[in-house]
């Protein structure tokens, strides 16, 4: 996971968790459908569009911060402010690692 917001390879597992729990079954049972497959775009399309939306954030902030890097020192200024305040940063740092929507593997009894 990077410092610096690199979270692709989370939500690729978070994807791959959640796909595992709604197609197991039926790819199990031999009776896959359309559905299933939109019932996993459904679950994870929200923190997919809020993780970009965050990376946008950070990108936009880190251009502004590149058009002054010769008088700045030290992280970037969206850093320092998130870092300023204890709650955001412990927020900020629990939403890089954990996402928008955790997945954890469901485990079936049933077949
Ligand atoms: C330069 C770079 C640096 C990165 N750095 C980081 C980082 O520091 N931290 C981080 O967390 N993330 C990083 N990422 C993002 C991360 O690599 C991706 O978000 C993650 O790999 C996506 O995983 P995925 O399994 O969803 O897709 P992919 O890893 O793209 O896997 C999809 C697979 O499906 C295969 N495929 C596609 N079409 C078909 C088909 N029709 N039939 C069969 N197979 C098919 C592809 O060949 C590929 O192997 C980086 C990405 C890049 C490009």
């Amino acid at each position: 996971m990077s410092p610096i917001g690199g979270v692709g390879v989370n939500l690729a597992i978070q994807d791959a968790v959640a796909t595992a729990n709604i197609l197991g079954r039926p790819l199990r049972e031999g009776r896959l459908s359309d559905e299933d497959l939109a019932a996993v775009e459904k679950r994870r399309l929200f923190p997919t569009k809020a993780t970009q939306k965050l990376q946008l954030m950070m990108r936009s902030s880190r251009r502004t911060d590149q058009a002054d890097a010769a008088k700045r020192k030290g992280p970037p200024a969206f850093i320092r402010g998130i870092a300023r305040w204890p709650v955001l940063a412990h927020l900020a740092g629990r939403l890089m690692g954990l996402g928008f929507r955790m997945e954890h593997v469901r485990i079936d009894r049933k077949s």
